[in-house]
């Protein structure tokens, strides 16, 4: 299984999901679940509009280095410019999770070594894939171990999350 965390805030952050979702599904990556979209108030520099965050599952022969590569691409076709350091940003793609790999190199870490801290990571990924195990424990109980406050400022648009597929 590969799980891939996409997160947007600038513009029309749904819409921006859906373009990064079409653009997988072009290069030949095949979405097999998705999650519902979650609104995120923003961690680290919160003087920024929230995010909009989701989690897909996918299928691909890409290596873990050829999928990097192909969301990087999506990130800048779909005019991602990179300010600082989780300033804003119209698209984020990272690689949560490859099969059973553990990966460690000069440009990618996975499974990503902070997703068990991040509520909007882990309340996207529990909802298509609670029992699978990160960092030697299940998202549902990464999820559940973490603050109420932090599980608050994360909220699933239900609505939205129709309109985006
Ligand atoms: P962040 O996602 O931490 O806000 P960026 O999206 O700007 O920051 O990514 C910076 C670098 O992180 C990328 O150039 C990439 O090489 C590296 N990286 C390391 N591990 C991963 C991963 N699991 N998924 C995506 N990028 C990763
Ligand atoms: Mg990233």
């Amino acid at each position: 299984m590969i799980y891939i965390a996409l997160g947007a805030n600038i513009g029309e952050r749904a819409t921006q999901l859906s373009a990064a979702i079409d653009e997988m599904e072009r290069t030949g990556l095949t979405v097999t679940k998705q999650s519902s979209v979650y609104e995120t108030a923003p961690v680290g520099y919160t003087e920024q509009p929230s995010f909009y965050n989701m989690v897909v599952e996918v299928e691909t022969r890409q290596s873990p280095d050829e999928l990097l590569d192909i969301l990087q691409q999506i990130e800048h076709r779909l005019g991602r410019e990179r300010l600082f350091k989780n300033g804003p940003r119209t698209i984020d793609l990272d690689i949560l999770f490859y099969n059973e790999e553990d990966i460690q190199s000069e440009y990618l870490t996975v499974p990503h070594p902070r997703m068990q801290e991040r509520a909007f990571v882990l309340a996207p990924l529990a909802e298509i894939a609670p029992q699978l195990i990160v960092h030697g424990r299940t998202v549902e109980s990464w999820l559940e171990r973490l603050p109420m406050t932090d599980r608050q400022d994360v909220i699933r648009l239900q609505l939205l999350s129709n309109l985006v597929k």
